[in-house]
């Protein structure tokens, strides 16, 4: 071999191990995180005072809130350790104001984050009997995942999810909140167990009118047909598709809407929808149940009858992230 062959040998080889040296550390070295708060301070809406619970505690009231427990025990796991990665990472973020309830770090309000449940809760939502059943596996779920969490790059991931996808897969997130992450893009959802995806409901026209802020003509003229012929009459029409094949732009009347806006106004179940004139009312059906990113919990459930592990199923759902553990203090 001849010495400058030799030296570009070595050459690569440095410039190979400086550019491994940092990927390796990560993948070696125990998740970096600030000394864990062990304590949380969660906010009771209906009691309207603050009390200060342990981590697992938590977890536990968030699982039985946010999934059915008759859900297989990996897919319990797997939104236990959803839940986990949620609140570490909202006490990780450090003296986050809470302009909902100040001095809390997070309180029981779906809406304001996570629901969670008290026990007593659970037993009236259970009944007394099945009450033993579901709160010793959700408790297994917790203790089969003590201090697991979700990483991406070393970093704690916003694990957001939904109940359901409809079937269609997961979307992007930068589709729905105009902000986007590595790991929260679209995936496959092929065994989601939603066993009713799609509902139809109906709204009278003057309601979806005054909501959407329609000219009055706007819709009512064609309702009279619509109850007329008894047929049903599209009142939307798809400018644009997300990349799932989900509606992302839409046209009412003259007016164009994101479909996420519409779904907001209506209160819809997703944004994932058709709207027909029927009967001289307005027929809006949904696929799906929810934002459509992240964990699908009812493609999770199906995951889980498949043989698939929690830690299998959070990496689905999640792309390119680890499950990690917290170090022992
Ligand atoms: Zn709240
Ligand atoms: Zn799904």
């Amino acid at each position: 071999m001849s010495i400058r062959r030799f030296l570009i040998g070595i050459f690569l080889l440095i410039i190979a191990l400086f550019l491994g040296v940092p990927y390796l550390a990560n993948l070696f070295s125990p998740v970096q995180m600030k000394k864990q708060q062990t304590l949380v301070k969660l906010y009771i809406h209906d009691q309207n005072k603050i009390v200060n619970i342990t981590i697992d505690d938590y977890v536990l009231g968030v699982v039985a809130a946010e999934m059915p427990a008759s859900f297989p025990l990996e897919a319990l796991k797997a939104q236990a350790v959803v839940a986990r990665t949620y609140i570490l990472k909202r006490l990780n973020s450090g003296g986050l104001l809470n302009p909902n309830h100040p001095g809390a770090d997070i309180c029981d309000d779906h809406k304001h984050g996570q629901a969670w449940i008290s026990r007593e809760e659970m037993k009236k939502r259970w009944g007394s009997l099945s009450y033993y059943y579901y709160y010793n596996k959700i408790a297994q779920a917790v203790k089969d995942t003590r201090g697991l969490i979700i990483v991406y790059k070393g970093n704690l991931i916003d694990p957001v999810y939904h109940s359901s996808c409809g079937g269609k897969g997961t979307e992007d997130a930068e589709e729905v909140w105009h902000f986007g992450e590595p790991y929260l893009v679209g995936v496959s959802c092929p065994y989601c167990s939603d066993s009713s995806p799609v509902q139809s409901s109906f709204l009278p026209v003057a309601r979806v009118n005054s909501l959407l802020g329609l000219n009055k003509g706007c819709l009512s003229a064609t309702g009279k047909l619509g109850m007329n012929t008894r047929s049903s009459i599209p009142v939307m029409e798809v400018v644009k598709y997300t990349p799932s094949g989900r509606p992302k732009e839409i046209k009412i009347g003259h007016k164009i809407f994101s479909a996420i806006m519409v779904r907001d106004l209506l209160n819809l179940r997703s944004a994932d929808f058709t709207m027909d004139l029927k009967n001289g009312e307005v027929e809006v059906t949904t696929r799906g149940y929810g934002h459509a990113v992240g964990m699908c919990q009812y493609g999770a459930k199906g995951f889980a009858e498949h043989g698939y592990n929690f830690n299998k199923i959070i990496k689905h759902y999640y792309k390119g992230v680890d499950v990690a553990k917290l170090p022992d203090r």
